[in-house]
């Protein structure tokens, strides 16, 4: 393979780390990804010669920084496919960008008796959300459930559009099992049906090019740090009609266009729904992580990626007592995982021993490890910088915990 993983790695500092005086064999992408040197040293340099707060100042230094800070919704809009980058909102992640449209969107649409389509299958940010707003108005949470192989029941699917859908909120790839679930097959279907399509794109960005024109979602979030970016910024992506349609969110400066004591006009998008100082610095990061990304042979890094994927679901078959929780063939980023008879967070603890890092628990996905019959899972999670030397230090790391454990 043309790709060269080994020079991706060293673009990484803590690669090259040692975790309990071993090569740290970073499993834990799903969490959270690790971030190349240009991305430190993007902030590094913000910090330090670059400083002041953006879109208010007329000095010099304000108008770096907000330079810096808005070309990252240029390279997020291109990212995506965006058509204007007025369409880019900046949040803290997912989370939040989730809860801003459930609770602008959400308060002012929905009514008693409305059903919201959520899948079985979705991370707590994507559900807890919808059933907060649920108990709020009186609208219907609509369960669209797993079955054992963990892909979506397509069938109820269509029955439960078929009554009736106000919402669908979707994740893209599950965090918990990996599954790609079918969104060019689903959303068309959700559209017809009148629905407002809310996308989780957190594991998804990361994993292969997203093309929002071409998707049909009506809003689309997703969290810089899964991406190669910094935490503390992440995107909520939505068509221009709907997003210059919504009330304001939170109060305060930069969404503002006029303030008196009593009352206040409103900023245009983007800003009406970015109150307050943003978090600059991080923006910037993500920003340069965008020009990593564009820097790197995405597709073929991508390829690679995946073909580690599939030579850790077959190596791991081979242990005996091992189960995959989760198997469908379209899948990504996380395998997870369940030895008979040994706890998750033992064979969690005995791997970190051995440098190599893994989730275990219910990865706040906990009605989709209900419905595959399990309480907790152990998951390896990948990124682009993994190679097969990771898996093969995986396998022998679960090994040795076995010989512990048994
Ligand atoms: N959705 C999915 C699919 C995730 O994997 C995660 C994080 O693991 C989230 C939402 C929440 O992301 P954040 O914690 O960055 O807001």
């Amino acid at each position: 393979m043309s790709f060269d993983v080994q020079a991706l790695r060293a673009e990484f500092p803590i690669l090259s780390d040692q975790v309990h005086g071993k090569p740290l064999v970073y499993l834990d992408t799903g969490a959270s990804s690790q971030k190349p040197e240009c991305v430190i040293e993007a902030m590094s340099q913000y910090y330090r010669h670059q400083h002041a707060n953006v879109h208010r100042g007329i000095h010099q230094l304000s108008q770096t920084a907000t330079d810096a800070y808005e070309a990252t919704r240029d390279k997020v809009a291109q990212w995506i496919g965006a058509n204007r980058r007025e369409e880019v909102i900046f949040t803290r992640g997912t989370t939040e960008s989730i809860n801003l449209i459930a609770q602008t969107w959400g308060r002012t649409q929905v009514r008693a008796g409305d059903r919201l389509l959520v899948s079985e299958l979705e991370h707590h940010a994507n559900l807890v959300p919808w059933q907060m707003l649920a108990q709020s108005t009186g609208a219907e949470l609509v369960k669209i459930p797993l079955l054992p192989d963990g892909t979506l029941d397509l069938n109820v699917y269509e029955a439960e559009l078929a009554r009736g859908a106000k919402l669908l909120a979707i994740t893209e790839v599950s965090n918990a099992l990996g599954t790609i679930l079918p969104l060019a097959d689903m959303i068309p279907k959700a559209k017809a049906a009148g629905a407002v399509v809310v996308v989780d794109g957190a594991q998804a960005v990361p994993h292969h090019r997203v093309n929002l024109a071409e998707m049909g979602a009506d809003f689309y979030v997703f969290s810089g740090h899964k991406m190669y970016g910094p935490t503390g910024i992440g995107v909520l992506w939505g068509r221009f009609d709907l997003l210059d349609s919504l009330p304001p969110w939170q109060g305060g400066g930069d969404m503002i266009e006029h303030v008196t004591f009593e009352a206040s006009t409103y900023n245009t998008l983007p800003y009406r729904l970015e109150a307050g100082t943003p978090a600059i610095a991080e923006g910037i990061g993500l920003g340069a992580a965008l020009d990593w990304l564009n820097s790197i042979d995405f597709d073929a890094a991508v390829a690679h990626e995946h073909e580690v994927f599939d030579y850790a679901r077959q190596q791991l078959k081979q242990i005996p007592g091992l189960r995959l929780i989760g198997e469908a063939d379209e899948a990504a980023g996380a395998i997870s995982f369940a030895i008979e008879g040994m706890a998750a967070s033992d064979l969690g603890t005995l791997l970190d021993h051995q440098g190599i890092a893994v989730r275990t628990g219910h990865h706040c996905a906990m009605p989709a490890l209900q419905a595959m019959g399990v309480n907790g899972t152990t998951r390896a999670s990948f990124g682009l910088y993994n190679s097969r030397d990771d898996v093969d230090a995986l396998i022998r790391g679960l090994n040795v915990a076995r010989d512990i454990l048994a």
